[in-house]
């Protein structure tokens, strides 16, 4: 499994300047190769990004000498991006085509290669610049792939992607959960317990707002205006950071503590379309827990099962497997006509995902149709676990 740590740096002055650099290469290269694709694209040839890059290698150090004062991973990169994104395009998976990447507005990032740069204690050794202090120890131990430097507003970082034994630690004994996510209670879990969200942007949204109002009345390309930008961004990072935390240490606990974990397979890019919800739902950060329930119960060695997103978990009784025929949302507790228990809805719910004996196998004992068919994670295929972004 590939796991990334992402770990601040403490650059100096020389070094943020040669990042910069770096970045603004990657972005030109970038630029450059889409360029030269949809020239070759639009006449109607057939083209890939090895042609391209070696069309550009043959030509780089004369046409653009100041290449030569950034490490060649850094314009080496792109095109290997660039071929991922047009192979989504053309597969569907992605809807249009890529994009120029504008200064200020795109990612600012950089690629270095395993065997360029080496990474002991707090330091990290990059190629042309040396090294370079790292504000925290790498968390994992195994064979470092490769390393990403990018910016958050006026931070620099470096992602390490290192390869992991699978189940590498102890797998955890503790009892099945099965976890019920709301907007609400950000989740419910089958033993009754509630778990807030620290929803950060809705707190911070009238700050946001006047932060944004502010930075749009400085004229552009003004001293005013990015001091405003950088305080907008920094605002940002803050809301991002707080979201991040809670989640890390949610899923962390989660994975650690149970060998086996439910969730529902919410459908969180159509429920985001929902204007109305979309916002909060962003906030709550699902897809993320998702994808760090899903590399965390790797690495724990716990078992991660995504349900159905059609099983009807709440208006199945988690005592007897009666299914209620409506079950309003503003119902939050209820009592079963066969066998009178009485559910808060969110916990049924979370039980009737953990446990297999009821509800979604098919007809029940009173002839109701269950719902849907359990699938596990590797099943949906919607996110691979360990994946990089
Ligand atoms: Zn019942």
């Amino acid at each position: 499994m590939i796991l990334s740590h992402r770990i601040a740096l403490d650059p100096t002055e020389k070094q943020k300047k040669y990042f910069r650099q770096a970045c603004g290469t990657a972005r030109f290269v970038w630029n450059w190769a889409l360029a030269e694709w949809n020239y070759r694209y639009d006449l109607g040839a057939n083209t890939n990004t090895r042609e391209i890059k070696r069309y550009f290698n043959s030509l780089k150090y004369q046409a653009f000498p100041w290449l030569k004062n950034i490490h060649r991973d850094a314009h080496a990169r792109p095109f290997a991006a660039l071929g991922r994104a047009w192979k989504g395009y053309f597969s569907g998976e992605v809807t249009g085509r890529p994009q120029f990447k504008k200064k200020g507005k795109c990612r600012d990032c950089f690629y270095v290669a395993c065997d360029k740069f080496s990474c002991s204690g707090k330091i990290v050794r990059l190629p042309v610049i040396g090294p370079v202090k790292l504000r925290e120890r790498l968390r994992f131990t195994g064979k470092i792939l490769s390393a990403t430097v990018s910016r958050e507003s006026d931070r620099w970082f470096i992602a390490l992607a290192v390869e992991i034994p699978q189940g590498a630690v102890h797998p955890p004994r503790g009892e099945a959960v099965g976890i019920d996510l709301g907007l609400t209670t950000f989740a419910v879990l089958s033993n009754g317990e509630k778990v807030a969200a620290p929803k950060p942007l809705g707190k911070d949204l009238q700050r946001l707002r006047r932060l944004s109002r502010a930075h749009s009345r400085k004229r552009p390309g003004s001293h005013n205006r990015q001091k405003a930008a950088l305080r907008l961004a920094r605002r940002h990072r803050r809301i991002a950071n707080i979201r991040r935390d809670f989640l890390h240490k949610f899923t962390t606990r989660i994975s650690k503590n149970h060998a086996e974990i439910f969730v529902e397979d919410l459908n969180v890019k159509g429920m985001a379309q929902n204007r109305r919800l979309s916002r909060a739902i962003h906030d709550v950060g699902w897809s993320e827990m998702r994808r760090q329930l899903e590399y965390k119960s790797l690495l724990h060695g716990s078992v991660l099962t995504v349900r159905d997103r059609f099983y009807a978990s709440s208006k199945t009784c988690s005592e007897c497997g009666y299914v209620m025929e409506v079950l309003p949302l503003s119902v939050r507790e209820w009592t079963c006509p066969v066998c009178q228990t009485t559910h808060d809805r969110d916990v049924n719910s979370a039980i009737n995902l953990k446990q297999d004996t009821v509800g979604y196998t098919g007809i029940n004992a009173w002839g109701q149709e269950g719902s849907g068919l359990a699938r596990t994670a590797s099943e949906t295929g919607l996110v691979e676990p360990g994946t990089l972004r």
